[in-house]
Formats: structure tokens, sequence, C-alpha cells
């Protein structure tokens, strides 16, 4: 018995994972032998559903085999490999209960199905060119052009010849074009409005991928993982993808084929491909072939598809390595929906999430699902996928919900979705979200201080924050430190134009005379007009709220230096920002001039106005910093050093903070973590300080971890409040 609980561990299949080994000693019962079971059907459904896989070597090689019998065949799979959760309608996970209800297995796939010692032993999507699903060539108008193999190498031909081809893989479809093709690519952009985003790269192999760009070994282990996400690379120099992929970006998000339909496709392409999700930018991406010849129609020129449903879409992982550390930015496909694990039991809580980039949780028992990426609930399509994900997930663990969690904000369609469900809701503010999802994963408990940083989030005082440092103990939760407040003209819009979030900081630090500085490239993104409309807007704090958001002095900053002044995508000043100083950074000269940053003031709050009770102890003072920023402009220093040294200066503070805050623990989560420059330099100042910082890894520190925070708020507060 104590052999079986070591070997159980150290002998398992590559794919198997525990996740919790407990013994406990038992009366014998009589069994005889080793049999696996059918499952039965009224038992309640065990928890665990795995993700998609990636293609195994073992098929890799079959399928590539001349004489075997799946030779080319682009559903080949084992129990190692394969889709999942991608077809999985109902638990148990048994063939019925999946999009393969609908292909008989042959008599060959059966005995492959039913044999114990087959590599297909009750692989639920075992199937073959025989009995299984098949690919057809479609053109726009939906008229079938080639079929199987041949419908695969027309696909290559119409890459080749610059054509967009909506290709139905494992979670939904891709939109792909040659990827060398910078006309090619520019048009797919245009007919998708996807202006400026950056896009996604399949390369055949990982040989090409290397010939284009920097992969590490963690790179390395991460792309040809079983769960295969995009990876973020760094491009070099001689690296022949179109520019239009990813404009200004040092980085490549780069993926290698992980279905063996893409396999096949890229091994017959020999070249790569932009591998972009299907949808309509910010609609969630199409499973359905009839569906994505209406929707993606205006698109794509052609359609590779296949007739094995989906059972609910799933878009590619997205994942970077960090530190040292893989991290996750966009968990989907491979990833969902394996649960994150809490050391206590908890009630059964559905966590509905915030508003961009949204995904929802489950927890049930110690276990706590996440749903796979849904996007930004931002159009009825989207808020259709949501309410189709927390349905599915309900339904799927036959959950009886006791509470539902959600943000704090009031008009986010997650929020008032909660009231649909007749029970107890829970409202989490939106930053503290951000540091348990963060403190949950990292399985630490409080006494921490959490640096939470993003664009946008309703705070507790109905301003928008984003620039917070909490302070969070098992009972309570303090803001004890903030960004300086300032008011953005025009609220939302700020988002696109990073030139008001600049105005509204000049506004701050020089009131009316700030619209009279005609010398700053902010002033001039305005034409007269609309600059007369902002100004009014600040003058008379008309649709100006107050924000003490970090992502928008990011925006400001990259406004004041002009490196933007419109954003294309959500986050795009701070990107070039970002980019601006990793330039400063990688030329190592430049590192040469020493020590000195930009210094943003820590002010006590209760020196400036008697202090409130719920009011933050510190206020972080940005004007120094903009007043030195301006002051550099002017002194022709290069927008380089000054992206670079505003970055240092941010991390510098957040060590200052730390300081007076006295916790050993830190954690830098939020949106503006995306950010490695700013998650590099803080957690080497507060180590150097000698802090502990955390950062996210399984989960992204974006909104995609606010389900997860909205969980552990309930864990955490539930009784505490309950008892107020
Ligand atoms: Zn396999
Ligand atoms: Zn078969
Ligand atoms: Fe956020």
């Amino acid at each position: 018995m104590d052999e079986f609980t070591v070997r159980l561990c150290t002998d398992l299949p590559p794919l198997a994972r525990i996740l919790s080994l407990e013994t406990q000693q038992l009366e014998p019962v009589g069994f005889k032998g080793f049999e696996i079971r059918h499952s039965e059907q009224d038992g309640s459904p065990s928890a665990l559903i795995l993700p998609d896989i990636a293609i195994c070597s073992d098929c890799r090689r079959e399928l590539f085999d001349p004489i075997d019998r799946r030779y080319l065949y682009p559903f080949i799979n084992c129990t190692n490999c394969g889709p999942r959760y991608s077809i999985i309608l109902r638990l148990p996970y048994d063939r019925q209960n999946t999009t393969m209800n609908r292909f008989r297995m042959c008599s060959e796939c059966q005995n492959e199905y039913d044999n114990p010692t087959s590599r297909r032993f009750h692989a639920q999507p075992n199937a073959c060119p025989v009995c299984g699903p098949t690919v057809e060539l479609w053109d726009a108008s939906g008229n079938s052009l080639a079929l199987s193999s041949e419908a695969i190498m027309a696909g290559v031909d119409l890459l080749k010849k610059g054509f967009i081809v909506a290709v139905k893989g494992l979670g939904g479809f891709h939109l792909m074009v040659d990827a060398l093709n910078d006309v090619a690519v520019k048009r797919l952009r245009q007919q998708k409005r996807r202006e400026a985003k950056p896009l996604a790269v399949m390369f055949p192999n990982l040989m090409m991928l290397k010939d284009n760009c920097e992969v590490e070994l963690l790179e390395e282990r991460l792309l040809t993982s079983p769960e295969s996400p995009i990876v973020l690379v760094q491009r070099k120099a001689n690296c022949n993808v179109a520019e239009s992929i990813a404009p200004g970006n040092p980085y490549i998000g780069a993926l290698l084929p992980y279905t063996p339909l893409h396999l096949i496709l890229m091994h017959f392409l020999g070249s790569p491909v932009v591998a972009t999700s299907g949808n309509l930018t910010d609609e969630p991406i199409c499973i359905d072939e009839y569906e994505a010849l209406k929707r993606l129609g205006g698109i794509a020129d052609y359609f590779l598809v296949h007739n094995r449903p989906i059972a609910r879409y799933v878009d590619d992982s997205i994942a970077r390595v960090i530190l040292g550390r893989e991290q996750i930015l966009r968990r989907a496909r491979g990833y969902a929906p394996l649960p994150l694990r809490s050391c206590k039991n908890l009630p059964t809580i559905l966590a509905l999430g915030g508003h961009l980039k949204n995904t929802v949780a489950l927890s049930i028992g110690k276990e706590i699902f996440i749903s796979h990426h849904i996007g930004d609930l931002e159009n009825s399509e989207a808020t259709e996928a949501f309410e189709k994900v927390v349905k599915d997930f309900s339904e799927l663990w036959d959950a009886d919900i006791k509470e539902v969690a959600c943000d704090l904000h009031p008009d986010y369609f997650s929020t008032r979705y909660a009231e649909h469900f007749d029970k107890p809701i829970i409202k989490v503010q939106h930053h503290l979200a951000h540091s348990l999802a963060c403190l949950l994963e990292n399985e630490i408990e409080p006494p921490v201080l959490a640096v939470s940083w993003d664009g946008t989030g309703y705070g507790l005082d109905g301003a928008i924050w984003g620039g917070e440092f909490l302070k969070i103990d098992e009972k309570d939760f303090e803001r004890f430190a903030f960004l300086k407040p300032f008011t953005l003209p025009g609220g939302d819009q700020a988002v696109r134009e990073p030139c008001r979030s600049a105005l509204g900081i000049l506004y701050a630090l020089y009131g009316d005379m700030a619209f009279s500085r005609m010398d700053l490239p902010t002033l001039k993104a305005f034409d007269r007009d609309k600059l007369k409309i902002v100004a009014q807007l600040l003058k008379k704090q008309v649709n100006s709220p107050l924000t003490t958001s970090a992502g928008r002095l990011f925006d400001a900053v990259a406004s004041l230096i002009d490196i933007r002044q419109h954003s294309r995508f959500e986050g795009e000043a701070a990107m070039a920002l970002e980019f601006a100083a990793h330039n400063f950074k990688s030329d190592k000269e430049n590192l040469k001039y020493g020590n000195f940053s930009y210094d943003f003031k820590l002010v006590e709050v209760d020196k400036l106005i008697p202090l409130k009770s719920k009011y933050p102890a510190f206020l972080v003072d940005w004007s120094p910093v903009i007043v030195q920023i301006i002051d550099d402009i002017k002194r022709g220093i290069n927008i380089s050093q000054i992206a670079y040294l505003f970055h240092l200066g941010l991390a510098e503070i957040i060590v200052k903070v730390a300081e007076q805050c006295g916790l050993e623990r830190v954690l830098l989560t939020g949106g503006c973590f995306q950010n490695r420059m700013l998650t590099e330099l803080g957690v080497e100042g507060l180590r150097k300080a000698g802090f502990k910082p955390y950062w996210h890894q399984r989960v992204p520190p974006g909104d995609g971890g606010i389900a997860l925070g909205q969980i552990k708020f309930a864990e955490l507060y539930n009784e505490v409040l309950k008892n107020r």
C-alpha cells in the first residue's frame, strides 16, 4: 500500500495531475483485480474537467507516418492529448456526453477504445478517417470546394496567395493570413477593424520560431507544453514577420501548432501565419461554421471547417516568462477550467468578475474553478457568451449556489446580472479583488500590503480608483496610500485619448494657465475648438470625474512626451511608454548615468486635512515628477530616458510606501503589472529593501483575476461582515 502511494505520484501518466492526496485506512472490501468501471449516471458529477490538450508526441509521430491508418488525419488524438473542455456537453466525461456522440466508432477504433493496453483506451474523442470528423473547404458563401486532405492542401495554397482563411480549430475559429505578407496582414486588420492591437503568429515549428525570435528555455517549455499557449517572445533584429503584426512592439505573441489540423496545415505551408481569434474586434470568437459564415463573411475569403461541434468557445491562452517564472496573461485553452485550491472549505459561491477581460469563478469545497477568458462585456455577443458560461458552469458542476459575488461598480453588466439569482449578493471593491486574487494564488494569508494599480475600478467613495496601496489583514482592509487624484475631462473618453489625462494633470498643476501651454505636445494634440470644450469641462468640473488611476498617469506621461496622444486599443499608450523605456534600458551605455530617477513625493494625509477614518494615511504626489518631465522635454532629453526614469520612479515609490507600511509581504497586482519593466523594477527594489514581493503567475494580473479575488473576499470577510 505504501508503494502504491509513492508510485501513484512518481509513475503518473504525462497528463495526470494530483491536486491533493490524503490517505485513510479502510476495511478490505474484497476486490480481486484492477478495473476501470463505467461512470454511474446518477452520481453527483466528479468535479475535475480537463482542459483541451495539445497533440502529444506519439500522435504526432503517427500523424506523419505514411503507413499509419491515421496518416495526415486531422483529428488524431489519444488519452494523452486532444480536445476535452471544448467538446464536453455534460458530466460525467463519457463519449455520449461530448460533441463526439454523433460519430459512431468503427470496429478498429472501438477495439482501441476497449483495450486497456491501447493508448486510446477510453479516449472519448477517439476517431479515424473511416469513422470520425472530416474537414471541408468553403468559399465565403458556404459552397463546398474540397474535402479532407484536398481541403487542407487547398487552404495552404490560398494562404500562400495572401487570402484570409477562417480556420475552425479546437475552441473556435482563427483568422489566418500569411504573416510575411504585409499587405495581406494590413487587409486583415482593416476587415477585422483591428487597427493596431498585436496579432498572434503561429510558426510551423520551433526551429523557425527560433530563427525569428529569442526563445529562452522556459519560453520553449511553455510553447511546447500540453497547454501550448501564445507566448510573448522577443523579436530578433532579422525577424522577417511583417512589422504590421505588432507595430512598434519588441515582442511577438508566438504559438506553435497544437492540433493535428494546425500541424498538417503548417507543415505544408512551411511559413508563419497570423492566427488571430475569429471575431470582429471586441466580440467573442465564433464556434459554429454557419454562424462563422455570417459573422466572418465580411472578413475571411475562405473557410476551412470541420463537422466536430465545439461545445464552448475557448480562446488561445497568452503567457510569458517574467522574473524567471511563467505568467499567464490570458487564461483559456489548456488551463481552463482547472481549479485553484483554497486551504479552507468554501461555501458554494458564484463570482461574476469585472467588466473587461471578464472571467467567472465558482467555488465548490476547496476548489475554485475559473472560467476561460470571456472578454469585454461591451456588446450583446459578449454578454450572451457571459450568460452562457455562467449557466454552463452552474450546470456542469451541478452547483447549489449559496451566494453571488460581483464588482462594486453599479453599472457593470456583471454586477447587474447578480440580481438574477435571488441569492445574497456580495459586492467586492475592484482593487481589493485584484489583491485577494494575488494573495490566493500565491497561497499566502494576510497581513500584506497590496499595490493594486490598473486603469479603472469603482472606488468605495464612488471615484475612479486605480493607484491603490491596500493594507490587508484577517479582519479588515484599509486604503493605506493612493495616487494623488486628478480630474479626467470627459470621463471614459480619456481611456482612448491620453491627451485628456495629461490635460487633467496639467490643470491640477497650473490651473487655467495649463490651457496656454502651447509649447507642450499635449496641447497641440487638441484642435482649437476641442481644447475649448475640454477646458470648459475642467473649469466647470462637468463630466470630469476624479481619478487616482495609475493607468491614466501612464497615459498622461505618454502624451506629455508625445509618444501617444490617442490609444487605438486599451493600454496602447502605456505599452508604448514601456517599450520606450525598454529601448533605453537595453542600451547598456545608458545605465552608467547612475541612480538618479524621478522622485514622487510621499505626503502624510493628516498633514493636509484632518484625518478622517477610512481615509488613506499617505498620498503619492506625482507633481514633482510631472514638473521634472516637462523640464526634461524642454532640455531635449531623450524620451526613452524619460520613460525609463518614470518607471524607476514608480518602483521607488512602491518601496517607500512599503517602508511606511512595514509589512514584509508586498503584492503587485492589477493591469499595470502586465508592464514587464514596472514589475521587474518593483520586485527588484522591494527585494533590495528586504521585502518579500509576490506577483501573478497562474491567473492574470489584469481583470481576468477579479472573479477569483471576489471568491477569496467571501472566504476572508464573510463572517466578519455578518458579525458587524
Ligand atoms: Zn496523443
Ligand atoms: Zn475509426
Ligand atoms: Fe482592474
